[in-house]
């Protein structure tokens, strides 16, 4: 039975508070009689009328009615249905305290859960023009009306909202999305329907390289049936110059993954090309690629920083992607060797390195928990690690292998805090320290956080 007495307030009540904090969301938080309330687009320092909406057993959620006083560090915001989408969570904060804010919480996990306080957190690298960055888009496809829409889906739920201008995407790539739109409605192309899995377009996914400008268009269907690709390639071509290459993608289950195992490719090749520091590279539309090309290059900076290789070093690259860190990185070292698990990542990888004659690189298709923990078995050394790992951080067994592998060093490219900062603690048990975290900011207007962090191995365990 629920012990309403310990919850200060109900459903529907008006409070006014003052915002203390913000959650790593980037929600504003008030406290009643020590309750946390979370609230949407309010800042520290605010005071505000708000609603209750709802509450829960240690924390609520309340909506913000009236502002009585503004932060010196809130700013316009672009978009109304940006907040309600949840795609830039933090638009209403001036972009230099977002970029403190990426740092606070990089400080705050270090000491909450990797329990280090001595480790040196060097200030966000930002962007100039913090919009119109993401090299790509995966944009839902539904019917509104009788009408096939893009757009993207209301927080927490399936319910689209029609939108053309992103601004945290490339200009040209929200272009070319209304216009293959333009294009399916034209062929009367059926949007799918979730609640009933009919219907077929699911996705429009658009991918640019920054410095090449070629546009690879993926789309996601629920069967393999689509439409001739007689009639819509010479018009997606005609309206969109720039694109070399076009997909169908068939994902015929309920999910909400968005590819499907299934390709055809309808026009070119299944990859379109961009270049990093200078390197070129092959991108297929199932491989990883950063999306925000300049603060990437600026990421990939400190990591050759961090690794000040001399050319003599054996390097491991785990979580490789289509090698855009291990051709980086080889330049300055005697051998990489690469980890992925995506076959088509690792195949763009072999394919990069001979692009860009690197022949000091090798790259294994596998899991990297997995490889790593038989490389260890086997007596193999290296001087340095390297990890990119996804959001879930690395798994126990990889960091057991790096410790019986005992690089002198290790970088651990981490785009989520809280993992990282478990990691952390647990390779401190195995003798690596973290010296220093560079947080880059990948994702200006969200709350993702981008961060490299420089690991060394002492003697004393
Ligand atoms: N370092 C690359 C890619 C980073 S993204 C870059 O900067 O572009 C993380 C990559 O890890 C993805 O390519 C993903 O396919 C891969 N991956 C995810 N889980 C993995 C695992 N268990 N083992 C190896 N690779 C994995």
């Amino acid at each position: 039975m629920k012990n309403n007495k310990t919850i200060p307030v109900q459903k529907n009540e008006k409070h006014t508070v003052k915002i203390e904090d913000l959650t790593h969301e980037g929600m504003g938080v008030a406290k009643i009689d020590g309750y946390p309330l979370f609230i949407e687009d309010a800042l520290p320092g605010e005071e505000m009328e708000v609603k209750i909406h709802k509450t829960g057993k240690s924390f609520g959620y309340a909506k913000s009615m009236k502002r009585l006083t503004s932060s010196q560090n809130r700013v316009e915001i672009k978009d109304e249905n940006f907040t309600r989408a949840g795609i830039t969570p933090l638009q209403h904060i001036h972009y230099p305290a977002q970029l403190a804010f990426k740092k606070q919480q990089i400080k705050n996990v270090m000491k909450r859960i990797a329990k280090v306080s001595d480790v040196k957190i060097l200030d966000t690298k930002g962007m100039t023009e913090p919009w119109g960055y993401r090299n790509k888009a995966s944009v839902p496809v539904r019917k509104i009306g009788d009408k096939l829409m893009t757009g993207f889906f209301r927080k927490n739920s399936h319910d689209l909202i029609a939108m053309e201008n992103f601004y945290i995407q490339d200009p040209k790539i929200d272009e070319a999305i209304v216009k293959v739109r333009d294009i399916m409605r034209t062929y009367n192309v059926k949007p799918y329907n979730e609640k009933d899995n009919t219907g077929n377009l699911r996705h429009i996914i658009v991918r640019r390289g920054y410095y090449t400008g070629e546009m690879m268009i993926v789309l996601v269907t629920r069967t393999a049936k689509l439409f001739p690709a007689s009639k819509i390639i010479p018009d997606i071509t005609e309206a969109l110059p720039e694109v070399v290459s076009v997909v169908q993608n068939v994902n015929p289950t309920r999910t909400n993954t968005i590819l499907g195992e299934e390709a055809i490719v309808m026009f070119g090749e299944d990859k379109y090309t961009d270049t990093l520091l200078g390197k070129k590279y092959e991108i297929s539309h199932r491989s990883f690629y950063q999306v925000n090309p300049t603060q990437t290059e600026k990421l990939y900076n400190v990591v050759l920083d961090f690794a000040a290789l001399t050319g003599e070093e054996t390097v491991i690259d785990a979580y490789s992607g289509i090698g855009t860190i291990t051709l980086t990185l080889a330049d300055n070292a005697k051998h990489v060797y690469g980890i992925e698990s995506v076959e088509q990542a690792v195949e763009n990888a072999r394919t990069n390195a001979k692009l860009n004659n690197v022949e000091n690189v090798t790259f294994e298709a596998g899991l990297a928990e997995e490889v790593m923990v038989e490389w260890s078995k086997e007596g193999r050394k290296a001087d340095l690690v390297v990890v990119d790992p996804p959001r879930k951080g690395l798994e126990e067994a990889f960091i057991n292998a790096v410790i019986e592998m005992q690089p002198a060093k290790m970088i651990y490219v981490s785009c989520n805090p809280a993992t990282l900062a478990r990691d952390v603690a647990l390779l401190a048990d195995g003798g690596y320290i973290a010296e220093k975290i560079q947080p880059v900011d990948l994702f200006p207007q969200t709350s993702h956080v981008e961060s490299v962090t420089l690991l060394s191995r002492t003697t004393a365990k």
